[in-house]
């Protein structure tokens, strides 16, 4: 099986439940603090890991104690840590959630070291690749740097996968060099100006990756290829908590190409990785195992292997 690189993110999520979100200058009393990694580009390291991908992450830490818990965690996921390097000048990435009873929640995000991402990283993630291999980039480390990425991905002959979350507009060079580009709608509207899923994905697919996915919660996803535009449905689960969907799909379509599946199967694996992500409460702790898969949705990768 190819391997897998993720060059993105790693936070700590430091989670406060409130009786109800303060108001600007006001101070609320909630319950203690919890503490889970997160990180849309650590998210995604677990969630192929844990779907059978071998993988290792690329970034930065601070040098503290989130940084040390954030690298024993991969460790834990079987995900090599080996190319997060710890930033002397800058603390380790955080997000600050308060969460509502009502499940209404205020993030802020302090980038700290993810910030200080820089094209020598970029070129360390690429090191590790060879042709055939997968990259897979996110939105929350500096954009030239993804940029970079993407260009030394390519002469290397890595397939480069970006999920462009969360939203913001790219530039067009960035875009042509994508072998795929996952989206939810809300990322896709930042990017063209189409109301329904399919005409997204195919304008999308115009601006030049060769694959492009729109997910599309509880109504599962489209893609638009080479051979036109495909609805693949969604799995039937009992949602509770929409956190990690999205990160759980890119985990197991990066698994799905690195296994050479055909795109179709692919993408439902995707699919069923999503859907089962949100069966469970979390970002990281939501993220389904391949056994989980086969038993719950008796998912056989192998039989859809080209
Ligand atoms: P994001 O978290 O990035 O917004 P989505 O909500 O679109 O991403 O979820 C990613 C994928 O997870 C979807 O394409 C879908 O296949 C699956 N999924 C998400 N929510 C549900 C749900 N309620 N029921 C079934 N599948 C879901």
């Amino acid at each position: 099986m190819a391997r897998i690189v993720v060059l993105g993110s790693l936070n700590v999520d430091l989670v406060v439940t409130v009786p109800r979100l303060p108001h600007p200058g006001e101070t609320v009393l909630g319950d203690g603090l919890r503490s889970y990694p997160g990180g849309k580009g650590a998210n995604q390291a677990v969630a192929a890991a844990r779907l059978g991908g071998q993988v290792a992450m690329v970034g930065r830490v601070g040098n503290d104690n989130f940084g040390a818990g954030l690298i024993e965690n991969l460790d834990v996921n079987h995900v090599d840590s080996s190319g997060v390097e710890h930033d002397s000048a800058m603390p380790t990435g955080a997000a600050l959630i308060y969460v509502e009873a009502g499940g209404q929640n205020m993030i802020a995000v302090a980038p700290g070291a993810n910030g200080t991402v820089g094209p020598m990283d970029a070129e360390r993630a690429v090191s590790r690749l060879v042709a055939g291999d997968v990259l897979v980039l996110q939105l929350e480390i500096p954009i030239s740097v993804i940029a970079h990425a993407a260009v030394v991905a390519r002469q290397a002959g890595a397939f480069v996968l970006l999920n462009a979350a969360p939203a913001q507009r790219l530039d067009p060079g960035l875009l042509s060099r994508l072998d795929a580009l996952v989206v939810n709608e809300r990322e896709a509207n930042a990017l063209v100006d189409h109301e329904d899923p399919a005409s997204m994905a195919a304008a999308l697919r115009t601006l030049g990756p060769k694959l492009v996915i729109v997910t599309l919660g509880p109504s599962g996803s489209v893609f638009c290829d080479e051979t036109g535009v495909h609805r693949v449905e969604p799995f039937d689960v009992e949602s509770i908590d929409s956190t990690g969907a999205g990160d759980a799909f890119m985990g197991a379509l990066a698994v799905g190409i690195a296994r050479r599946l055909e795109t179709k199967a692919a993408v439902r694996f995707g699919n069923a990785a999503g859907a089962a992500a949100t069966s469970s409460v979390g970002a990281q702790a939501a993220l389904p195992r391949l056994d989980d898969l086969r038993q719950r949705f008796g998912l056989d990768l192998s039989s859809s292997e080209h």
